[in-house]
Order: C-alpha cells, then structure tokens, then sequence
C-alpha cells in the first residue's frame, strides 16, 4: 500500500508564529526556539560580527606575548603565529556560539 498523503505533509511544514518576530511563517520549519529562518539568519550574521572582538582580541594579546617574550625571532616563528591564528579562530567560533545564546536569550526573554 501506498500512502501519498504522507509525501504532501514532508513537502509542506505546518506554519508557525516566529518567537522573535510574531510572524506567521507557511513553508518552513522553525529552530528548536521557534525562529523563522529569516530571523535566524540575522542572529548568526551579528553574532559572527561580535565573535570579531574576541578573536581580535586573542590575536592581539598573543602577539603582544610573542613579541614580548622574543619568541617572533626564534627558528619556530611560523609555528607559532600558525598556533596563534589557531587560537584566534578558536575564539572566533567559541565567540559566534556564545553571542547566538545571549543575543537569542535577550530576545526571546523567556529562556532559562
Ligand atoms: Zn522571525
């Protein structure tokens, strides 16, 4: 037997009220804090811009560091500006998560 109702309900999610912009969204499916993907979008583009500061930051400080202790002109210089651009993209990543659960806590308001 086949059963080709069930191919209708894959191709079309039920709509839903968007938790940040009250909109009621047909066709497509919400987060698991129920935002329409246009809000998400926005969310993950500003906190990638905020993650900038403390990758920045990382970065600086390293440098300052191996500069400071005179590791830029030891023979394994490359080594460690690769580890420190490591480090800055560890940060970045760490940043971009952490500002996506503040930004989206602040908006939503009502998540532990
Ligand atoms: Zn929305």
């Amino acid at each position: 037997m086949s059963h080709p109702a069930s191919h209708a309900a894959d191709a079309a999610p039920p709509p839903f009220d968007c938790a940040r912009c009250r909109r009621n969204v047909k066709g497509e499916k919400p987060d698991d804090a129920t935002w329409c993907a246009a809000c998400r979008q926005a969310l993950i583009a500003r906190s990638a811009r905020m993650a900038w500061i403390p990758a920045v930051v990382v970065a600086a400080l390293y440098l300052w560091l191996i500069a400071w202790s005179g590791l830029l002109e030891s023979p394994m210089m490359a080594f460690w500006l690769v580890l420190g651009a490591v480090l800055a993209f560890v940060a970045f990543k760490v940043g971009r998560r952490v500002f996506f659960d503040v930004l989206r806590g602040r908006a939503t308001g009502d998540r532990g």
